[in-house]
């Protein structure tokens, strides 16, 4: 058929569809060579399924992929031994239907160009993003089929006629346009293909392997193949060790630390989705890298930001999703409200607590070796997702100041004979810092209470989600009270005093307490052993303070003056002389500059007038 040239005029109906392709999304240009590659690809395993059905009886030969570059002709070529193409396949392919789909697709979207998500596949087109022509040479794997030569200049027309090619398969060769010489570089190409083709499932070759030889790098005879054909992703999990698992993940961050737990994803209904995601070592909330997800579709690479695919907390993980049914041609906010996208969400929450549970079950040891790193994690989804906390409550752990973990249930059974309150709550005692808080720590002890240490970021929003949804619980940090009044066993005799004398103490306290703080002056009887002045603060203020500063729309707290409890135990021998005195002295300074000093609140001039003053006490 293909004797003599044909011209015609592509059928679209934008007049010029080239230079809206050039403009389009601008930024994602790059995107070109996976779509070229995955044609490619494509036609490479159409003609391994004709070869194993038996319709194709010829020499397969080795299928792969090949992109050549010339850095000087600027030119590239992606090279197939696929099925190829006769002159009315490329007809009917790449004058009618691509040229029409690429021209119904910037009609539809035309108005929203930019908010579309970037991954479009325009296809072939999206060759003349960075071309000034585009040839394709192509034999059809059919018997008898003539070689076919197509070339195009940017302009609708093109033109199409007898080729020379002799090898079943497709060339398609790019010139590349002045303005995007960029991938005119072996480097840009290398990491183009590192990022989009790296798992495709055919060998993609980019030149020959060098070695090092008499101190410099030269060409081996060997095929340099860019990907790995069969990740680990596609195998079934009970043919895999935990070796393959942190080797694959080894193989997408190098530079990673290992991780501390997986999980395979393996689905076909009611959609299909594969993939492998890793626990990475959490330690700070904001050391976070979170577009560490690739989402891939039959092993063709798609996006990295996989923001509402995948719950926003488990954004944190790492790893690869694959899955032919996220649909990929459509703006951000239709995914998002997409029933699929829906349901992969929520399966995959799903899946990341059934594996979560199933180590805490099984693997109890390593999960507690483990707990302090993922913690963080798992605290952040269960603030943030309500699925996902109901299950987490099951193997979620605490950890007590003295090095040990308990689950939730373990936990209550073993302090609920002790540290149950009047009001039949009980009272979970934790510390921030153990350090500064040790008196504290070591008082509740003494009690024979037990002290959890809850030093993590989000903490503060934790213990409030387990007091909602634990009944009949409250948590306190150790000092917030005193030890006796932590957790209240009976209601506590009150000191007796007139209305006048309280204001007497209150004004006598306040008058040497520092300036820029809310104080509560509270008389109690805390028997004649116990410190004279503690300082505490209430453990709701404290909280929510924190909890603003973290960003938990309660900025109301947090533009509030400090709020402490001075709490004056009438039972301590100098305090009764202090009582009887009524009026500044040194002892009072004294006393209460100890409190403060305990509390790490004496500073500056308050601290040298301190310390000359316990000077002169001495002498
Ligand atoms: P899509 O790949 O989404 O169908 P394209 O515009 O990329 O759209 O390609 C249009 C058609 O052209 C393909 O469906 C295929 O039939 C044909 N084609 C493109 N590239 C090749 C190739 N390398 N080998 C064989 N056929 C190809």
């Amino acid at each position: 058929m293909a004797t003599k040239t044909l011209k015609g005029k592509i059928g679209v109906t934008t007049e010029n569809i080239f230079p809206v392709i050039k403009q389009f999304l601008y930024s994602d240009h790059e995107i070109f060579l996976r779509e070229l590659v995955a044609n490619a690809v494509d036609a490479s395993q159409k003609m391994k399924a004709l070869a194993s059905s038996g319709d194709f009886k010829g020499e397969l030969g080795e299928l792969k992929v090949s992109v050549e570059l010339d850095e000087k002709k600027k030119t590239l070529k992606i090279i197939d031994r696929g099925i190829g193409m006769t002159e009315e396949e490329v007809d009917r392919y790449i004058n009618q239907i691509a040229f029409s789909s690429a021209g119904e697709f910037l009609e539809k979207y035309k108005d929203q160009l930019g908010s579309i998500i970037g991954h479009f596949g325009l296809g072939f087109y999206s060759a003349f993003m960075v071309s000034k022509k585009v040839t394709i040479d192509t034999l059809s794997w059919q018997e008898g089929a003539k070689a076919v030569t197509w070339s195009c200049d940017g302009s609708p027309e093109y033109s199409m006629g007898a080729g020379k090619k002799e090898d079943r398969g497709t060339e398609i060769t790019l010139y590349l346009d002045d303005d995007s010489e960029e991938f005119a570089a072996k480097g840009r190409i290398s990491q183009l293909l590192g990022k989009y083709c790296k798992f495709m499932p055919v060998p993609v070759v980019f030149g020959k392997k060098t070695e090092w030889k008499d101190g410099k790098s030269v060409e081996t005879d060997e095929d340099n193949v860019i990907n790995n054909i069969d990740p680990i992703w596609t195998k079934a999990p009970s043919d895999l060790k935990d070796e393959d698992y942190l080797k694959f993940y080894k193989e997408l961050y190098p530079m990673e630390e290992e991780p501390m737990f997986w999980i395979h994803l393996n689905v076909d209904y009611p959609f299909t989705l594969t993939g492998v995601l890793y626990f990475p070592k959490i330690k700070e909330r904001m050391a976070i890298d979170k577009n560490k997800i690739q989402l891939y579709c039959n092993q063709m690479f798609v996006t990295d930001h996989v923001d509402n695919i995948v719950p926003e907390f488990l954004t944190l993980l790492h790893g690869v999703i694959d899955s032919p049914d996220i649909p990929l041609n459509v703006s951000r906010s239709y995914l998002q409200s997409d029933a699929n996208v829906k349901k992969i969400s929520t399966y995959i929450t799903k899946k990341v607590a059934d594996r979560l549970e199933e180590i805490f079950k099984e693997q109890r040891e390593q999960f507690e070796q483990k707990w302090d790193n993922i913690k963080l994690f798992i605290e952040y989804g269960m603030l943030s997702d309500e699925k996902f906390c109901e299950r987490a409550l099951k193997f979620t752990l605490l950890k007590n100041t003295e090095g040990k973990y308990f689950s939730l249930e373990d936990y209550r059974t073993a302090i609920e004979p002790n540290q149950t309150d009047k009001d039949k709550t009980v009272v979970y005692l934790y510390a921030t810092k153990p350090a500064e808080q040790y008196s504290w720590i070591e008082a509740a002890k003494n009690q024979g209470y037990d002290v959890l240490l809850m030093d993590c970021e989000l903490d503060s929003h934790f213990v409030n989600l387990l007091e909602a949804k634990v009944e009949h619980t409250r948590f306190a940090r150790v000092d917030s009270d005193s030890v006796d009044n932590l957790i209240p066993k009976e209601e506590k005799v009150k000191p007796e005093m007139s209305e006048e004398d309280k204001k007497t103490l209150d004004e006598l306290f306040k008058g040497v307490l520092p300036e820029g703080n809310d104080y509560m002056v509270d008389a109690q009887n805390l028997g004649e052993n116990a410190a004279p002045v503690l300082i505490t603060q209430s453990e709701f203020m404290r909280r929510y303070r924190e909890m603003s500063a973290l960003g938990g729309g309660m900025n109301f707290y947090g533009t509030m003056p400090e709020a402490y409890n001075i709490i004056v135990n009438m039972q301590n021998p100098l305090i009764a002389k202090i009582w009887e005195e009524k009026k500044e002295s040194e002892l009072l300074h004294q006393v209460v500059d100890l409190a403060l000093l305990g509390n790490g609140m004496l500073k500056g001039k308050a601290l040298a007038d301190f310390i000359a003053r316990s000077e002169k006490l001495l002498k």
